[in-house]
């Protein structure tokens, strides 16, 4: 059966990536991506043959993929952190599937930024918590503000992906005035500066800091619940076992 195997490949370092996706990776004979990731790649398995085309060429990205399938290649279509968290899993799906295609698509999970970042800034995602996107390029940015502002009345942990770009300056600060109507300036915020990379870093700042803090596409932003609190450089979210049982 023809088969293109959607790997995501974590943050970014080989030591977080999957063993199945170690495995599917290895096994292909042509690697698909976007062009940054392409290049992280090629580092690790050399001998591959890859194809990539530029970040907002999704569609032409699944389309290459499948012609490359239908030729009998075995194709691994890769995406950072999960594949399917603002990844490259669902739409690959369609486009085999509009394509009426005789092609297996297998989904091979990855640790999503989420997932990563948490564990560098200690245990902020320890109680429930909502997934944001603050790109417009695929929801309406009035959707985006009222998923905000319901979590954060909701008191969710908020994890913020995409949260600025070159064009898109504005959608954190506003994010931070919408999330202010409900938490206190004061309120732990973790950031995740490109995890699993050699520049890679986290700090801890707090919902007041976050508005000059240095954020771009490379970070995670995650912040706090009304009893998030920050302890020997660990940001905590309990849950609420008690110490004082034995
Ligand atoms: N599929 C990816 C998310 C893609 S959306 C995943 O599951 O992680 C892109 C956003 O993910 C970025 O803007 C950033 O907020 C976050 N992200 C991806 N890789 C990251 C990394 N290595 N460190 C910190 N944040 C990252």
């Amino acid at each position: 059966m023809k088969r293109i195997d959607v790997i995501g490949f974590g943050p970014g370092n080989y030591d977080y990536m999957t063993i199945e996706a170690v495995q599917a990776l290895k096994e292909a004979d042509v690697i698909v991506g976007y062009s940054t990731y392409v290049e992280l790649l090629k580092k690790i398995f050399t001998e591959k043959k890859y194809l990539n085309t530029p970040m907002t060429r999704e569609v032409e990205r699944c389309r290459m993929a499948l012609e490359e399938a239908v030729k009998g290649q075995r194709v691994a279509l890769v995406s950072s952190g999960d594949s399917g968290i603002y990844g490259m899993a669902g739409i690959m799906l369609q486009v085999v599937q509009a394509a009426a295609a005789e092609v297996e698509v297998h989904i091979i999970v990855g640790v999503t930024a989420a997932s990563s970042g948490a564990a560098m800034l200690g245990a902020p995602l320890m109680n429930d918590f909502a997934v944001i996107s603050l790109s417009d390029l695929m929801t309406p940015y009035e959707q985006i503000m009222k998923r905000v502002r319901c979590a954060a009345e909701g008191d969710f942990v908020l994890c913020l992906y995409n949260p600025k770009s070159r064009k898109r300056q504005e959608h954190l600060a506003e994010a931070v005035d919408v999330i202010r109507r409900y938490r206190p300036e004061e309120t732990p915020v973790g950031l995740v500066h490109k995890a699993g990379r050699a520049d890679g870093f986290c700090e801890i700042t707090t919902l007041d800091g976050l508005k000059s803090a240095d954020v771009d596409m490379f970070t995670t932003v995650i912040i706090g619940n009304s009893m998030t609190y920050v302890r020997d450089g660990k940001m905590i979210t309990p849950r609420g076992y008690s110490l004082e049982e034995v």
